[in-house]
């Protein structure tokens, strides 16, 4: 068995590691990625388990993550189980008593305030990081344990109440933004719909109707894969994309002469067909895309 210094050691390498390891396949994994999770020093740690909610490695006394019980379709606009007026998670007990089974790790995360990985789940097979999240309360009667999304720890309790814009800019940051970003990646198969590019450590999801408008939900169908560039033109209206599917460049780029960016990353995408997602309910709204490309001719 670890020494205790020696799990919140191992517990940080996990962090570190998987940042770096999801930053690179775009902000999700699947579940076989995840559970052939392995430390640069070798040692394999899969971090969901194939079968439960709750991951509970051997190596530690406290629960490493958890997986969110999200999954309520792929349409649904907010599919994660978060209460958005407090940022907190009720997540249910596995089956069994409290200090038993599954649930008793859960429940020494929540004694000695170990910080966890909480994993939304938006799609089958689709899996989101959220971490350090923390169990601030146990709340046997409802039977379930409260997470915390905010990282800051000002929260010591549930009775707590947080300013409500912050609480928002919360969710919205830790939560709402990376799953629309694993969803609309996802559904482009981690390429730009303009020019194809396939790093996903250099694509963004755009939103067609920006995320400040009430109507300009995380949805996939108000999203596109673009790249760095592509999605910077896109918000500068340099490019826009007609509700036809069809790129277009800002006419004063189209005349200018400049290097080789300008040529072959801007002009040569003009009249170019958007690359769509393969699931034709995952396609751009047509109206989302003709109000944001009037922006763009006007
Ligand atoms: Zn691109």
């Amino acid at each position: 068995m670890l020494s205790s210094e020696e799990q919140a050691r191992l517990r940080l390498e996990i962090f570190a590691e998987l940042e770096l390891f999801i930053d690179a396949r775009g902000g999700f994994a699947s579940r076989d990625e995840l559970t052939a999770f392995t430390l640069r020093g070798g040692l394999r740690i899969p971090l969901i388990d194939r079968n439960k909610g709750i991951r509970n490695p051997a190596e530690f006394d406290a629960t490493l993550a958890i997986v969110s019980a999200g999954d309520k379709g792929r349409y649904n606009v907010y599919d994660d189980a978060i209460d958005r007026s407090s940022g907190l998670l009720y997540y249910s007990w596995a089956q069994g008593p409290l200090n038993a089974g599954d649930n008793r790790k859960l429940h020494v995360a929540f004694e000695q305030q170990v910080p966890i990985i909480l994993f939304e789940k938006p799609l089958p097979n689709l899996y989101v990081p959220v971490f350090p999240v923390r169990v601030i309360d146990v709340l046997p009667e409802r039977r379930q344990f409260v997470i915390d999304i905010d990282e800051s720890g000002v929260r010591a309790t549930t009775a707590t109440t947080l300013d409500k814009r912050y609480v928002e800019r919360l969710v919205k940051q830790r939560v709402h933004q990376p799953v629309f970003r694993a969803r609309v990646l996802s559904a482009y198969n981690k390429r730009c719909a303009v020019c194809t590019l396939k790093y996903a450590e250099l694509l963004d999801a755009a939103h067609i109707i920006a995320d400040t408008d009430e109507r300009g939900l995380p949805v996939v169908t108000n999203g596109m894969a673009m790249c760095k560039i592509h999605h910077a033109a896109y918000d500068q209206n340099f490019l826009g994309v007609s509700p036809d599917y069809v790129v277009h460049i800002n006419e004063r780029l189209l005349a200018d002469r400049d290097g080789p960016m300008l040529q072959y990353g801007l002009q040569a995408m003009n009249g170019k067909p958007l690359e769509l997602p393969a699931r034709r309910d995952d396609r751009p709204d047509r109206d989302f895309l003709a109000e944001r490309f009037a922006t763009f001719t006007s």
